[in-house]
């Protein structure tokens, strides 16, 4: 904690506020001082008396806490929400792959995206790691919301919906990661869809461009029964080994899902300083399987929260992400204490951070940190009383309790409500359902 200042761009006041340090720090009632898009100052509300602000929010009776980082999602899928339901990952695929193929261009992703900013922003979520096609479209649905993204160049291995074969992907994606290298409020991953799109080869040229370009990998790995059976078929092997062999599997490394490990590639991850997106909706409702979470923390390895996309989350809500991973593991392993509702927060939070590479300057409340902050409403009938914050946020609050969200100092959401108007984006999404629906009837698909 450091003095605050005489004035500020923002004051966040008379807050219970869970900074979600090393220490876990909680100060009962305090401010948050926020200037130039980070924290200047935070501490007891005693001492902040006396300061200006251009803009005050009175946070009595709520909490202050880092927004919530998503480290895995395709916002833009919002456009096939619900489109392949009851289903498993290769029967969900096969239908989203076909509607993709008919509607998917940079207009429809901006569209879709915008629409799932939108929803993360109002659930407090601040930063996301986005992984869709025509990516700078992407990069201005963020912009327009407000909130914090990690994107990149998506490698597949057949020409994709973006049209593009493999030596001009490789051109797009070195040319995108030159572009937007300094593009404010963005990170920059190269996104291989997974090793059953991919081939050996191909994995090699994505590594060599990581290594030389700087850039660090996300990509799906292990992901589901039928994703194993894939990979054992087109390389002989797991999918977390042919990563290894491959190169993939580096320190800055990001794994979607990761459910299906054994004990040996655990330890691999681990040593090879990789970090995990947990994605327990999706894992669920797919059937995909139950991440070994225990294993996982046990060996060390860096854990997140993503919500994947919503036509295989539903939702883009990482309040349930949090529950339904502290009651996925308690059901695995029969341990109510397995997963402490603390750790899932910090998984939600700081975790996150450190699995983009951001650790200590995101995920946390302290002095110097981007100001990614979110006010929850511990008034509702559903909150009260409050004796353990951690075990209220995971197991009673929700993302309706979000009141005020800032990212990067900006303010996104302001008593519930975004600061953005995304009408026009809303009807073009709509116009696609349209045209879905036409479709299916003619066609019967
Ligand atoms: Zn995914």
């Amino acid at each position: 904690m450091t003095g605050f200042p005489n004035s500020a761009d923002t004051m966040i006041t008379n807050a219970r506020i869970l900074t979600m340090d090393d220490a876990f720090t909680e100060i009962p009632t305090g401010a948050v001082a926020i200037t130039a898009g980070r924290i200047a100052a935070l501490g007891p509300q005693a001492a902040a008396t006396g300061v200006t602000a251009a803009t005050v929010v009175d946070a009595r009776g709520g909490l202050v806490m880092p927004g919530l980082i998503n480290t895995h999602c395709h916002a833009a899928m919002t456009l096939f929400r619900g489109l392949a339901d009851d289903r498993p990952l290769d029967g969900f695929l096969k239908t989203v792959w076909a509607a993709e193929a008919a509607h998917v261009t940079p207009e429809t992703v901006n569209a879709g995206a915008v629409l799932g900013f939108a929803e993360m922003a109002l659930g407090g979520i601040t930063h996301v790691v986005d992984m869709y096609f025509h990516p700078g479209a992407t990069i201005a649905a963020a912009a327009k919301v407000g909130i914090g993204l990690t994107t990149g160049p998506v490698f597949i291995g057949f020409d994709g919906i973006d049209g593009l074969p493999w030596p001009e992907r490789l051109a797009f994606a070195e040319d995108f990661v030159t572009r937007h290298r300094d593009t404010q409020g963005v990170g920059l991953m190269l996104m291989p869809h997974s090793a059953y799109t991919l081939d050996a080869a191909k994995l090699r040229e994505v590594t060599e461009m990581a290594e030389r370009l700087a850039i660090p990998v996300h990509i799906h790995a292990a992901e589901a029964p039928s994703e194993m059976r894939l990979v054992a078929e087109q390389h002989g092997t797991t999918p977390a080994r042919i990563l290894n062999q491959t190169g993939i599997l580096a320190p800055g490394t990001l794994l979607a899902h990761a459910v299906h490990l054994d004990d040996e590639e655990i330890a691999l991850l681990a040593e090879c300083g990789v970090a995990v997106s947990h994605n327990p909706l999706s894992n669920a409702k797919l059937a995909s399987g139950t991440a070994r979470i225990k294993a996982l923390r046990a060996a060390g390895v860096t854990l997140s929260l993503g919500t994947d996309g919503a036509s295989s989350g539903n939702d883009l809500d990482l309040w349930k992400a949090m529950r339904q991973a502290a009651f996925l593991q308690i059901l695995a392993t029969g341990e109510p204490d397995v997963l402490p509702a603390r750790d899932i927060v910090a998984m939600a939070t700081r975790g996150g951070a450190a699995a983009i590479g951001q650790g200590g300057r995101k995920g946390i409340l302290a002095p110097g940190a981007d100001a990614d902050v979110i006010v929850i409403d511990l008034s509702a009938p559903h909150l009260t009383p409050c004796y353990d914050p951690y075990s209220t946020l995971v197991y009673a609050a929700g993302r309706e309790d979000v009141r005020h969200v800032f990212a990067g100092g900006r303010r996104i959401v302001a008593d519930r409500e975004l600061t953005a108007p995304i009408g026009e984006e809303t009807a073009r999404v709509q116009a696609v359902a349209r045209a879905l629906n036409a479709h299916e009837s003619h066609d019967g698909i």
